[in-house]
């Protein structure tokens, strides 16, 4: 297989460790130029609708190296599909249907963004950690906003509130093939970015968070089925390495042996509570 397009020059990014298993890397040179080209060409929202929920890249790939159907990404619609059969000489084939009407100006399916109904909104911060380009700010209990500037409009945030009150409207407006792709850039890069970042809160044992979304089990390799076991014990866990944190920065100023032992005791009610966890 050639690449008839230009020249696609290989990245000279490194790939959050999320991508690992898609063994790019181990490609033939033209493979991997076809997946990038491609890679351009989707809109990098990220939302998954294609089958393959971390995103983008893994669909192209899945198209250059398991040969899947070229049609798959539904918010790009028929036109992309179509310049991916050109790029592959493959038959042009019927795009996936949005739920969305086509916009007559892209011959794309309407774009749309996420807002929250800010009086509805209970603080309860789910919706920060499924949102693939970070475009969610709020801290605990307090309302949250979505930058709409930011907003690819995945829908993945909807599915985590538990109050309803994230909406999506239509966002009609037209870019030139530049703009696009510049956008599209940004995004990826910023979705490469959040992945990077969460995949460095995972590393760091002392950042205990209650909350795993599903690239953070991904990362993590743990089943992204948590059971409410398992968040009672994450909790547990979070609130016991609090209370150790503190009394460690006590016992660094001044020794006091009460506290020694209450930091003993805390420290082995962590380890028979992470002992249970992974039995
Ligand atoms: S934008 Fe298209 S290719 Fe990217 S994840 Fe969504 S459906 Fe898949
Ligand atoms: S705010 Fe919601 S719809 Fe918008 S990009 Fe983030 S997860 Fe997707
Ligand atoms: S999930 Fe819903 S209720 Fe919770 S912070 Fe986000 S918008 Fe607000």
């Amino acid at each position: 297989m050639t690449v008839s397009h230009s020249v696609v020059k290989l990245p000279v990014i490194t790939l959050p460790n999320l991508f690992d298993a898609l063994e790019i890397s181990q490609l033939s040179v033209s493979q991997q130029q076809l997946i990038i080209a491609i890679d351009k060409m989707l809109p990098q929202t990220q939302c998954g609708l294609c089958g393959h929920v971390d995103g983008c890249l893994p669909y192209a790939t899945a198209i250059v190296k398991e040969g899947e159907p070229h049609n798959k990404c539904v918010p790009s619609g028929q036109l992309v599909a179509d310049q991916i059969a050109q790029l592959l000489h493959r038959p042009t084939l019927t795009a996936e249907p949005s739920k969305w009407q086509t916009d007559a100006n892209t011959g794309r399916p309407m774009e749309v963004r996420a807002v929250i109904r800010e009086e509805d909104c209970i603080g309860c911060t789910k919706c920060i950690p499924a949102c693939p380009v970070d475009a969610i700010i709020g801290s605990g209990k307090r309302m949250h906003t979505i930058f709409t500037d930011l907003c690819t409009g995945c829908e993945l945030c909807l599915p985590p509130c538990p109050v309803d009150c994230i909406e999506l409207v239509a966002y009609p407006r037209t870019l030139n093939e530049d703009q696009r792709l510049s956008e599209q850039d940004n995004l990826r890069g910023r979705y490469y970015a959040h992945l990077s970042r969460i995949e460095n809160q995972v590393n760091d044992n002392t950042n205990a968070r209650p909350v795993v979304s599903m690239v953070q089990a991904k990362l993590n390799d743990v089943s992204i089925d948590i059971s409410e076991n398992q968040a009672k014990h994450t909790i547990e866990a979070a609130k016991l390495r609090t209370q150790i944190k503190k009394l460690q920065k006590q016992l660094a100023v001044r020794a006091n042996p009460t506290k020694q032992q209450q930091l003993d005791a805390l420290e082995q009610a962590l380890q028979s509570l992470e002992h249970d966890a992974s039995s």
